[in-house]
């Protein structure tokens, strides 16, 4: 898109509910040519405005070989964000970007691929799981470690079920407060750690969800030997202008919306740890 301002139309085309607050929305640019020259890379997100109420930024979750088709999966905390998943289908919205930086999906060939997530922090990861299980000759194996609080903030629930399908690919679920129907692993995501062991030698963590689990996650994979310039972090920041103008996602001498929203922790240590103080 030539000017990162100016918002172009989209159609709902499909929306899928996820949970009781989060729902999935498909959408699909109205121009032709932006739709055919709109790229984006795993890991990336839109600005996504309603009109007449706001703009947030949601990131992609659909394939990014299929770009004319966009997957966005919104969680309802405020006015922007409920007025979004109150979009129907045939309604329109405004889209800028895609922005900031994505997954190392290159860098990671050949090598495991982990995902550590928490929450809606699984959100992000969808694309870069999507893109790994459709193309497993070229990484190695694939660990998914995924908590909750409980049960039924499980998204995704079927893809989970399907992964674990996938040839040398092992889904790990975790809540804090299991229900009686629940047959998984009780605790938080680290706990995980304990019993599945991780080469360090040969794999790339990619993680998302609450800093909290982000931080004592890393603090475990360091202490497993894993090097820190493996470990990505997808990064949250309330941001307005998305093109590094603004400065309202600053973070240490670098802005999410830009140089982020995936960052690798040995670039970003020193802020990460002073973050979390
Ligand atoms: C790069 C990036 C990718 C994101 N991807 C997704 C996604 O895929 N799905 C999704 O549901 N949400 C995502 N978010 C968060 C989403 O942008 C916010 O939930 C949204 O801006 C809230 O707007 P609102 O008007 O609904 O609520 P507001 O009224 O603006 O906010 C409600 C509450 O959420 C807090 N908040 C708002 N934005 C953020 C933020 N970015 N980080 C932490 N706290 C925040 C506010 O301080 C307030 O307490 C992403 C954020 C970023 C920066």
């Amino acid at each position: 898109m030539t000017n990162p301002w100016i918002p172009h139309t989209a159609e709902v085309i499909g929306r899928r509910r996820e949970a009781s607050h989060v729902h999935t929305l498909r959408i699909r640019f109205r121009d032709e040519s932006i739709r055919r020259s709109y790229r984006f890379r795993s890991g990336q997100f839109n600005m996504l405005y309603v009109f007449g109420v706001g703009e947030v930024p949601i990131s992609i979750v659909s394939d990014p070989d299929d770009p004319e088709i966009l997957d966005h999966t919104v969680r309802i905390v405020g006015k922007v964000s409920a007025a979004l998943v109150g979009l129907k289908k045939g309604e329109m919205l405004g889209v800028r970007g895609p922005y900031g930086s994505s997954w190392p999906l290159e860098e990671s060939r050949g090598k495991n691929v982990v995902i550590v997530t928490g929450g809606l922090g699984c959100a992000p990861v969808i694309s870069v799981i999507n893109f790994v299980a459709n193309r497993r000759d070229r990484y190695g194996n694939l660990k998914i470690f995924h908590g909750v609080k409980t049960p039924r903030d499980l998204l995704y629930r079927a893809r989970f079920r399907a992964w674990e399908k996938h040839p040398d690919t092992e889904v790990y679920l975790t809540v804090d407060h299991p229900d009686r129907e629940w047959k998984y692993n009780v605790g938080v995501v680290t706990n995980l750690f304990r019993q599945v062991r991780i080469d360090p030698q040969n794999s790339v963590v990619m993680m998302c969800g609450p800093e909290v689990m982000m931080h004592h996650t890393v603090r475990d994979l360091l202490a497993q030997g894993l090097p820190p310039d493996r470990i990505y972090l997808s990064l949250e920041r309330n941001m307005k202008c998305a093109i590094g103008f603004c400065g309202h996602c600053q973070f240490g001498p670098r802005f999410i919306c830009k140089d982020g929203p995936i960052l690798r922790y040995d670039q970003i240590r020193e802020w990460f740890v002073t973050a979390e103080a």
